[in-house]
């Protein structure tokens, strides 16, 4: 009998998510889960959030939303290294079925995807919305509205990829939904380029982070996303703050998750994002159940073609090699698609 890598997959989804999903045995997490509010609504309640969009949307003024701390006056219309103007463009809005369980569930991952990016990798596969730009200009109210629509489609968060340029748009186009009854957990998806400073306003607003670690090595950092060495000192020391905010992964009786982080690392070839460096790291200095997706999805595109050491797709033996690592160092939290992804592959390694 053929087995596809699909149907193993998906096969071994079924076994390992049906774990994943059952209930969650401590049963102070479970009523933590039952009476959850998102975390925006008790800033609200506390009079604070409308501070904080005032606070976030100063910081235009003389642009230092990210480490790239441009100091252009955005309100203006003045533009920095990201090229964003000062009101949100926006790419797509849509339910996504691709993100971490946990995300998806029965209805999808509520994803907006924002124009622009702070960082511009040269391997980037959305090139034509981060590097070029494009999408529709649009207003926070418009923002809002789609949050809305998102959660009256059915969908079980709003997943606001790329936000880092944006962050005062969103917070504003936030209370403004919560006024119209947005009740969903924010996901703060990221390429973990960002500033503690920054990320500090946004304490007591997301309920999940999910942070990219990209690299461990100043050199190519770099090389491959426009000269941003300090990516991996500052992307590490974020993923602390965010785990100091939101710590583990905390999902309902579904197995729908309502707050905690998830780091995203992407193997890349030839040992270029450090991922033996980056487990040790996270076992070091987060606790070792940190929910990590260990990524096999890098494919060549953009400018990647005209780097020899990443023009290239992995190989199953790296991919081996980093899950490898995972489980030496103890990581105890993996994605369930990455843990069944190795699984397929050993098996058919062996045959
Ligand atoms: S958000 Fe854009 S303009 Fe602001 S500091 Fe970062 S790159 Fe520069």
């Amino acid at each position: 009998m053929n087995i596809t890598r699909r149907d193993f997959i998906k096969n071994s989804l079924i076994f390992g998510g049906s774990l994943f999903l059952s209930p969650i045995s401590l049963h102070a997490e479970q009523k933590k889960a039952e009476q959850w509010h998102p975390a925006y609504e008790k800033l609200e309640e506390e009079g604070k959030l409308a501070q904080r969009v005032e606070q976030a949307y100063s910081i235009f003024e003389d642009c230092q939303l990210c480490p790239r701390q441009c100091g252009v006056n955005r309100l203006k219309g003045e533009r920095g290294f990201c090229r964003a103007p000062v009101r949100p463009m926006i790419f797509s809005s849509q339910p996504h079925f691709g993100e971490e369980i946990p995300l998806v569930g029965k209805n999808g991952s509520g994803t907006i995807f924002f124009s622009n990016c702070n960082l511009r990798c040269i391997f980037c596969q959305n090139w034509p919305i981060s590097h070029e730009g494009k999408g529709k200009l649009l207003q926070d109210e418009d923002l809002a509205n789609m949050m809305i629509h998102l959660q009256k489609i059915g969908c079980h968060n709003i997943n606001l990829v790329t936000p880092t340029h944006v962050m005062p748009n969103i917070i504003n186009a936030t209370r403004i939904a919560l006024k119209k009854g947005l009740r969903l957990p924010l996901v703060y998806n990221t390429s973990g380029y960002e500033r503690l400073e920054i990320l500090k306003i946004l304490d007591g607003i997301v309920d999940i982070y999910m942070p990219d670690m990209k690299y461990m090595d100043a050199n190519q950092a770099d090389k491959y996303s426009s000269g941003a060495s300090d990516y991996p000192e500052l992307a590490k020391n974020a993923i602390i703050e965010m785990n100091r905010q939101v710590g583990e992964l905390l999902t309902d009786k579904r197995g729908i998750a309502i707050s905690g982080l998830i780091i995203r690392h992407l193997v890349m070839p030839n040992r270029v994002a450090g991922t033996e460096k980056f487990v040790r790291w996270v076992a070091e200095t987060l606790p070792k159940s940190t929910y990590v997706n260990i990524m096999a999805q890098y494919h060549v595109d953009y400018k990647a073609f005209d780097y020899p050491k990443i023009a290239r797709g992995i190989t199953v033996q790296e991919f081996l090699e980093a899950m490898g690592w995972a489980e030496e160092y103890g990581l105890t939290n993996l994605d369930p698609q990455s843990l069944a992804l190795r699984k397929f592959y050993t098996f058919f390694k062996r045959r």
